[in-house]
């Protein structure tokens, strides 16, 4: 017998009656039920964890997966469990808190709140009760789900959005659909997903009072209600023609596709999807693509083409022919590391011979040279030494803030591992840096943000989760910071174009990312092997980086690893910013080649690609014309 169908679902009241049939009969055979949050929901249906899953619709359509045409859920009006929720009424607030678990209700949210005149208010997204806890004064939030039944009476003021919409479009709103990764599913689990609509429909009373018994509540009748009356789990004519003025407003406002794929239960009758011409227009013109097109674009696009899309983006957003380089120095404190990834030729394990932390004196000349060459900015990364406290990084800080250049410092994976080393939070170890001087944070260790990727390269390495709430911490409080991909370490096209949708998504979020470098991963012959990669694969990475990444403005040409020829063709594939004049590299350059070039050098270069070369500070902002 083959392996059961992994099946993802939340166990939210509003997913049970489309599970109810699937724990049993045949069906219980052929699948296994695994409870997931609707967000989490969509992460493990990309990266393969589960084979089916119960997802948003906008993450559906963002992530490009193929739903499927059975079952929904979906309210009629009065929804109950999506609410806009504060103290004050709703005309008053400045502020509301987005729910991460739905992205869905936030995208709805954000749709009523502008129909309402309210477009100038601002987002953050939060997790469920902290969402709940900030809504005071002019101050609202979105609620969702278990979150919103259990917490609603704590507020003076409540907005049904299910009712909101239904009043304002006159269709029911689709919440959330089954989908899939492939066009096809296979029409005997299909048709378990159709049964099990039926037999939850059938069960409403029973799955009311389980629910009554679980919270501890005498009364199962509200329960009931809200599953009779409030929500519907057919997917029939209306809820599609509702799905559809969903995406088409969504669309309209920039936040979504225009539409969904739909699988076919048919192994052989894929549907018909949009050919690559249809997408590089689109994507040239910065609208944005899903996860299933960016790997389509990097599978099957022509170079030439693609190129000359990303150039036509590129050009949009900089369309004086400008390109910015920057006068930094790397200072890689310290090569001892405890997380010992695969592919680092640069790290000594605690102890052992060639370990090093630079003395203050070291530090200095390397400040000195750079200011007696115009620098502006020190990049500092070093490994993850366990020697080294909160206190010493603070002191790090404040002592090169003191020679007056500005501080792009500490990857993600440096600052997580300290707040593990000091028991603390990462939010504390950022603002303790923020307030010795640390300006902004480098993207480095991003590798590729999936964790079956990242598992591979190193154990101990932080996951893609925990590389993205560094960041989105450190946007939070207010420092910009940059992002990265390193690829070929053994990741698919899928996971390459998913790793730029977790960007895209934070960025969506923050607005805190200044710029995005790719480059592929340099095998000096150590213990990880991955895809030699070439110029053309680069060019290809970078150019469908340009056309996924609608929301980043600045893309840099890695000619460090790729070469000064390669860095010329980078910027007519995307690329807008020449990098850093190079005065030392130590941990790229310790697994391969790496290219150095003066300011002289980066000029000439820039202006031989036939751009204007213009020298910038940390944030992207001109200095002069060079
Ligand atoms: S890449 Fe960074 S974290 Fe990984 S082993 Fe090298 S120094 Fe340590």
């Amino acid at each position: 017998m083959s392996a059961p169908v992994r099946i993802g679902a939340s166990s939210f009241l509003n997913s049970r009656p489309l599970l109810y049939g699937l724990g049993r009969g045949p069906a219980r055979e052929r699948i296994h039920i695994e409870h997931t949050p609707p967000s989490e929901c969509a992460r493990r249906l990309s990266e393969g964890e589960i084979d089916v899953g119960l997802l948003p619709v906008a993450a559906i359509a963002q992530l490009g997966l193929y739903a499927l045409p059975v079952g929904c859920v979906s309210s009629k009006g009065r929804v109950e469990s999506v609410l806009l929720v504060g103290q004050t009424p709703i005309d008053t607030w400045k502020t509301v808190a987005l729910d991460r678990s739905s992205r869905t209700s936030a995208i709805l949210a954000r749709l009523l709140l502008d129909a309402r005149g309210k477009s100038d208010i601002r987002y953050e997204v939060r997790d469920p009760h902290e969402a709940a806890a900030t809504a005071t004064g002019d101050r609202g939030a979105l609620l969702i789900g278990d979150a919103a039944l259990e917490l609603q009476g704590r507020f003076a003021y409540r907005y049904d959005l299910g009712e909101m919409w239904t009043t304002w479009t006159g269709f029911p709103m689709v919440f959330a659909l089954w989908a899939t990764r492939e066009p096809v599913i296979d029409p005997v689990i299909l048709a378990d997903l159709q049964e099990a609509v039926e037999a939850g429909k059938g069960a409403l009373s029973q799955i009311a009072l389980a629910h009554a018994v679980e919270q501890g509540e005498a009364d199962a009748e509200p329960y009931r209600r809200y599953l009779s009356d409030s929500l519907a789990f057919e997917l029939g004519r209306k809820e599609r023609e509702g799905l559809a003025e969903y995406l088409r407003r969504a669309n309209a406002a920039g936040l979504l596709p225009p539409e969904l794929h739909f699988a076919s239960p048919m192994p052989n009758r894929a549907p018909q999807r949009a050919g690559i011409d249809a997408i590089l227009s689109r994507a040239a013109t910065g609208k944005r693509i899903s996860v299933a097109e960016a790997t389509r674009l990097l599978d099957e696009a022509p170079l030439a083409e693609l190129g000359a899309a990303a150039d036509e983006r590129r050009s949009q957003l900089h369309p004086e022919g400008k390109v910015t380089y920057i006068v930094e120095r790397n200072i890689n404190y310290t090569n001892v590391c405890t997380t010992a990834c695969r592919f680092c030729a640069f790290f000594r394990a605690p102890g052992r011979e060639g370990g090093y932390t630079l003395s203050w004196d070291e530090i200095g000349d390397k400040l000195r040279a750079l200011k007696s060459a115009d620098g502006v900015q020190v990049l500092l990364q070093g490994g993850i030494n366990p020697d080294l406290r909160l206190p010493y990084y603070e002191e790090l800080v404040r002592f090169i803030k003191g020679h007056g250049l500005r501080l792009n410092g500490f990857s993600p994976e440096e600052i997580h591992c300290l707040a593990e080393l000091e028991e603390t939070s990462v939010e504390y170890i950022l603002q303790r840096l923020m307030e010795a001087g640390l300006d902004s944070v480098p993207g480095g260790g991003a590798e590729v943000l999936v964790d079956r990727v990242r598992s591979k390269i190193a154990r101990k390495k932080a996951t893609s989760a925990e590389w993205l709430e560094v960041m989105r911490l450190a946007h939070r409080l207010g420092m910009r910071a940059s992002a990265t991909l390193m690829y070929g370490v053994g990741e698919t096209s899928f996971e390459r174009a998913l790793h730029l949708s977790k960007l895209r998504d934070l960025q969506d979020e923050t607005g805190g990312f200044t710029a995005f470098i790719c480059w592929p991963y340099q095998d000096g012959g150590l213990k990880l092997r991955g895809d030699q990669q070439g110029a053309g694969e680069y060019l290809r990475m970078l150019a469908v980086s340009r056309l996924t990444l609608d929301n980043f403005e600045n893309l840099q040409a890695s000619w460090p690893t790729m070469g000064p020829t390669v860095g010329q063709a980078a910027l007519h594939f995307g690329a807008n910013d020449f990098g850093q004049v190079m005065f030392e590299e130590n941990v790229v350059s310790a697994a391969g080649s790496v290219f150095s070039m003066d300011a002289a050098g980066i000029e000439r270069h820039i202006r031989d690609a036939g751009f204007s070369p213009v020298r910038r500070d940390g944030l992207y902002g001109l200095l002069e014309a060079a």
